[in-house]
């Protein structure tokens, strides 16, 4: 959970628009942006509007109706936006590539069917 006082993440002034994203999907309690630095043709950041959840484990264990919005939502973008076959990334924790402490999904995929994404898309995240 996020302490009183603490900064507010880059996503929370996203959610605020304080800081311009290029948002692809918003519900109540969800948004969906375009990654400013893509690891894949396709590659989307789908967050809750709540920063108090950290990571995906806290979500899961605090909210999993809300995780279950976040991952419908990953869900219809990938439908819109690849070739139907993508990446549900959670990073969770520093040395697994987790810069922002705001639990968040990454959609990754391609557009076209014959087009393979590769392992950079994983590893470099
Ligand atoms: P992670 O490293 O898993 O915490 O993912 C954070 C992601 O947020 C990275 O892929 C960044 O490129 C992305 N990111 C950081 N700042 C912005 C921003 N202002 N707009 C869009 N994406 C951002």
């Amino acid at each position: 959970m996020s302490s009183p006082g603490a900064q507010p993440t880059i996503f929370s002034r996203i959610i605020a628009r304080e800081v311009p994203a290029t948002i692809v999907a918003e519900t109540e309690r969800i948004i969906a942006f375009l990654d400013i630095a893509p690891k894949a043709p396709v590659h989307v950041v789908v967050t809750t509007k709540d920063p108090q959840y950290r990571n995906v484990v806290e979500l899961a264990a605090k909210n999993p109706t809300l995780l279950g919005e976040l991952v419908a939502v990953a869900e219809q973008i990938a439908a819109e936006r690849t070739n139907g076959q993508f990446r549900l990334v959670f990073n969770t924790g520093a040395a697994a590539g987790q810069t922002v402490f705001h639990v968040h999904a990454h959609v990754l995929g391609s557009v076209n069917l014959n087009e393979q994404l590769g392992e950079d898309s994983l590893g470099a995240l």
